[in-house]
């Protein structure tokens, strides 16, 4: 039997060690609940998931960390090469820490729908060569997306900023798509330069309207 998230996230399905957890379900080192997972630390953790890009790097495979737990803080600036040319998906991922995406260029699509980032997330100064998607994400602290650079569409529809989002500075070469009502807490939004539109869609579009 494969890990139990295989069946949707099917890049670990070939981990055989698997940890039993405490809901009774198996799941790899990555799937596995925040604290189930065999008291590995945030370091060894993290060195793990440096591995799976590492490896999946070599392969010129795409990075896919879909669903993955990522335990406590997360820095990409342990990834050797600055500029990954391939799409990396952190689609679903739920980071328990702090993240720091600081002066990192994508150099492809990157995407982090549905994550959950828990800690502060710092993307400022990042550089976004081709899209980036962030729709759906919850980010439960503060957002410092200062300086980012979107070379391409940035995707954040039903994202939700649940403290301080702060896009001062940043540069949208192409269309940005944010939904009303996604800052809970303020955004800042100083000296942004846009390329094109900025579309603000409404999070329920039946509202006021017969159907
Ligand atoms: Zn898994």
């Amino acid at each position: 039997m494969p890990c139990d998230m295989a069946h949707k996230y099917e890049w670990c399905s070939k981990n055989r060690s698997l940890i039993k957890a405490s809901d009774g379900n198996r799941y790899c080192i990555f799937h596995a609940p925040h604290g189930e997972k065999q008291g590995i630390s945030v370091e060894e953790f993290n060195k793990l998931v440096f591995e799976h890009i590492k490896e999946s790097l070599e392969q010129e495979k795409d990075i896919n960390l879909t669903g993955t737990i990522f335990e406590g803080d997360f820095s990409f600036t342990g990834l050797q090469s600055s500029t990954p040319l391939c799409h990396i998906d952190f689609s679903g991922a739920t980071f328990r820490g702090a993240v720091d995406f600081a002066s990192m260029e994508f150099g492809s699509k990157v995407s982090f729908k549905r994550a959950i980032f828990c800690g502060v997330s710092d993307f400022s100064n990042t550089v976004f060569n081709s899209t980036a998607h962030f729709d759906y994400a919850t980010f439960n602290d503060e957002a410092n997306f200062t300086g980012a650079h979107f070379e391409e569409q940035a995707h954040f529809f039903d994202a939700n900023f649940l403290q301080k989002a702060d896009f001062s500075t940043a540069v949208f070469s192409k269309e940005v798509y944010f939904t009303l009502g996604a800052f809970k807490s303020g955004a800042l939004f100083t000296n942004v330069k846009y390329g094109a539109r900025a579309v603000f869609k409404r999070p329920y579009p039946g509202i006021g309207a017969k159907t």
